[in-house]
């Protein structure tokens, strides 16, 4: 595709929204490694500016503080959207921003991508299945999603921007892609966005109990972010018409706690496990059916639940400075 800004160096420049986030700042060390420049756009809401500390000196790469919900007038030749909260936690501290951010905000870059006639990617969700009643989820299941639980500025802000998305691909040509993420793990990720995998193994490093939410039965399909960011790099490369959505994760299914018992031993922790109530709305079960994926994008995740978790609790270690 040639590029639209007139780069002198042929180069094209990409927008990632949530760019100094868990996942954004890997998938910007991807772009910047394949020669692109990169215009990271965060209101540092959920990111940290540590996690594009790295790239300070990198000429192609450029940090931009502004909030998705307000307009935004750029020159790029590709658009990720990936800015949003991710963890339950934070994306329930104000759920009315978390609405606006999806629906705002993909508003905004969905007008921007028209202006400029450029590919824009959506970084959907899991959650737009609910607490599904279809197993594994593929992607023509509508989901199971309570509109007024607490969990809904999220799950319904991801399903309006979907909607939106294949509105303007249908009533403006846009060129959409739209992924649907399941959980996903890695370094980087905040240390107390109060997700699982970072949770029980803050917990365990430091010896805490480990808080097992109901009886551990509900079950979650682990990503390891490598991986994540292969597919949707590939995903990104199809052709026009293939807009998605399409579920990209591990369809390996662990029982939360399995994972508690897993990073224990894996810790050599001495922690023990700590029942508490289930959250409201939380979904029973959860496993992506990536047939399409691997049909379409011959992708399919390589990185297993133990070597990701190895990774992710050396980082953890670093961050903490907990390691002996
Ligand atoms: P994250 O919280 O680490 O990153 C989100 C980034 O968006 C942060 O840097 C935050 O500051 C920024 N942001 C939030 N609201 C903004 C706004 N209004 N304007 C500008 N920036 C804003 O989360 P993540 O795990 O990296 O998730 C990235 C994307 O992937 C999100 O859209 C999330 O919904 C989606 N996703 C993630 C997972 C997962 O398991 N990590 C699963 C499904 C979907
Ligand atoms: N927009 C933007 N940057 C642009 C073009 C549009 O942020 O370069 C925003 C602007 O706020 C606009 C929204 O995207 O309201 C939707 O744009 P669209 O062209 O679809 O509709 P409009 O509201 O302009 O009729
Ligand atoms: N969970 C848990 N203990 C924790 C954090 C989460 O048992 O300290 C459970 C949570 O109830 C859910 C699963 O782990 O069933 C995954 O939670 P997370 O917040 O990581 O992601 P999501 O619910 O959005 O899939």
């Amino acid at each position: 595709m040639p590029s639209i800004t007139g780069n002198k160096f042929g180069r094209r420049r990409i927008l990632v929204t949530g760019g100094a986030g868990f996942l954004g700042s890997h998938l910007i060390d991807r772009l910047l490694k394949r020669g692109d420049e990169v215009l990271c756009v965060d209101n540092l809401f959920t990111g940290n500016k540590a996690n594009i500390d790295h790239l300070a000196n990198e000429p192609r790469f450029e940090f931009m503080r502004h909030d998705i919900c307000f307009p935004l007038y750029v020159e790029v030749d590709e658009i990720w959207n990936l800015a949003c909260p991710a963890s339950p936690i934070h994306y329930q501290h104000d759920p009315v921003q978390t609405t606006k951010t999806s629906v705002h905000g993909a508003i905004n870059m969905l007008g921007l991508a028209k202006r400029l006639d450029c590919r824009i990617f959506q970084a959907s969700t899991s959650e737009v299945y609910g607490d599904p009643a279809v197993h594994p989820q593929t992607e023509s299941y509508w989901g199971n999603v309570n509109p007024i639980g607490i969990r809904s500025c999220y799950d319904e802000g991801k399903r309006c921007a979907e909607t939106l998305f294949f509105d303007y691909h249908r009533q403006h040509d846009l060129d959409i892609k739209v992924a649907r993420i399941f959980n996903t793990y890695g370094p980087r990720m905040h240390p107390a966005d109060g997700r699982v995998v970072s949770n029980f193994i803050m917990q365990a490093l430091a010896g805490e109990p480990i808080t097992v939410y109901g009886k551990g039965e509900q079950t979650r399909s682990f990503c390891y972010a490598d991986d994540l960011i292969d597919g949707w790099l590939k995903f990104m490369d199809t052709e026009k018409g293939f807009t998605g959505p399409v579920n990209i994760g591990n369809p390996h299914e662990f029982t939360i706690r399995e994972l508690a018992e897993k990073i224990i031993t894996m810790t050599g922790s001495s922690s023990a496990l700590e029942f508490k109530p289930l959250p409201q709305d939380d979904p029973i079960q959860r496993k992506p059916d990536i047939s399409l994926a691997i049909e379409k994008l011959d992708w399919q995740p390589c990185i297993e639940l133990d070597e990701g978790l190895e990774k992710t609790i050396s980082y953890f270690k670093t961050v903490t400075q907990l390691s002996p």
